[in-house]
């Protein structure tokens, strides 16, 4: 199967956070809303200790982060449960971008079709979205500025901090989807000026299936989300149904292990982009990176081989790599990452491009290797 390069869609578990699970599948018996035996009472204390793990990695309080089962579902309460709220202030414009993740991109249109105003602002060739392009937008009924803080396609950083500045003190919602970043740009994320949070544990060596949606107080008060779900009253409502505790854990644990290691992990992942940078330059094929790399994660590499088709490039590399292009491919249909296209990235040039994406984890030297095996591959393929 080659070597893994794609863990923005989803890292492998850590091994020290899967061995913690198991140990609570194995021991922690109890339903955690549980009231009336101990075995509740000790799910109940696993899982608080792991809120506390989530919440420190952030600076933010124990009551302030509400387990769900991902970003995806964490980006759909945001925006679906401010419904109420709406009805009660007539606020219906909603501020996004056009690359989002289709959680949000596909609930806000949802949300057009009943009735609410939905802005899309359009990153610039770099990758970026400009501050002043989502900041004008902003006007007396807008209810929420909803903007990813580090795209999953191309790894550029948004600029979340200095929008976040700007709305503090306006009556709009400010929610940050830090699927990309949580983890990883740790202080970057405790300094921003977020009402709402979302991420998930599967990209950070953490279980796929937990995650969690982070509201933060004003003024003592819990921004007015409300729960899209019925059934139950766990996790305030916000997210109804059983509390999967193993899972919690692991995602507890995972955000105690990366608070200690997230320096040494971007330090890591940094070599790598700059052996495959170097790897590219060495090897006389013409490529192009997409988006600035001055605003890039380290883990992160999303690059055009001119000439060379990345559906083949992927399908040719198989036995040596694990790496993804952001097209949506059906049997009858291929259309083009719309996260490159929003760029003004030319089609051509957006079919031949592909995302490696990794983490500290990842060997050097095996990265390495089968990177020189892409590249031999795709000079074999240019057209
Ligand atoms: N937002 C972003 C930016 C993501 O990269 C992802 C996962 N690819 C999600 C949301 C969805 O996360 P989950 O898999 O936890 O639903």
């Amino acid at each position: 199967m080659g070597i893994y390069l794609d863990f923005n869609s989803s890292s492998p578990i850590d091994e020290r956070v899967l061995t913690a699970m198991i140990d609570v599948y194995r021991n922690v018996a109890g339903n955690a809303d549980s009231r009336t035996h101990n075995f509740g009472v000790s799910a109940r204390q696993v899982v608080e200790n792991a809120r506390g793990e989530v919440a420190s990695l952030l600076n933010v309080n124990k009551d302030e982060v509400f387990f769900t089962s991902g970003a995806t579902e964490s980006n759909n309460i945001v925006l679906q449960g401010l419904k109420e709220y709406s009805e009660k202030t007539g606020k219906k414009h909603i501020i996004t971008t056009s690359i989002e993740h289709k959680a949000i991109i596909e609930t806000c249109k949802a949300m057009e079709k009943l009735g609410f105003e939905v802005s899309y602002v359009n990153p610039k060739l770099d990758g970026r979205v400009a501050y002043e392009d989502v900041v004008s937008l902003v006007r007396e009924d807008t209810l929420i500025v909803s903007i990813m803080h580090v795209n999953n396609e191309t790894g550029i950083i948004q600029p979340v901090k200095e929008i976040g500045e700007f709305l503090a003190d306006k009556e709009v919602y400010f929610h940050i989807d830090a699927t990309q970043s949580f983890g990883k740009l740790v202080d970057e994320l405790k300094q921003i000026k977020f009402d709402m949070l979302s991420m998930s544990a599967h990209k950070i060596g953490g279980p796929q299936g937990i995650g969690a949606l982070i509201l933060k107080k004003k003024r003592y008060k819990l921004p007015p989300v409300k729960g899209i779900m019925y059934g139950g009253q766990q996790e305030h409502g916000i997210r109804p149904g059983t509390i999967p505790v193993a899972l919690v854990v692991g995602l507890g644990y995972a955000c105690s292990l990366v608070a200690n290691e997230y320096r040494e992990n971007a330090d890591k992942c940094q070599k790598i982009k700059e052996m495959l940078l170097a790897e590219l330059d060495n090897s006389g094929i013409s490529y192009r990176i997409n988006g600035n790399q001055e605003c890039c994660v380290p883990n992160t590499l999303n690059v055009c081989f001119d000439g060379v088709s990345s559906e083949a490039l992927m399908l040719s590399t198989k036995q040596y790599c694990g790496i993804s292009n952001g097209s949506a491919c059906n049997s009858k249909s291929y259309e083009p990452s719309f996260v490159l296209s929003a760029m003004g990235i030319p089609v051509d040039q957006i079919e031949n491009s592909v995302r490696i994406s990794w983490g500290a984890e990842a060997d050097f030297e095996e990265v390495r290797a089968s990177f020189k095996e892409l590249i031999t591959v795709a000079k074999g393929l240019v057209f």
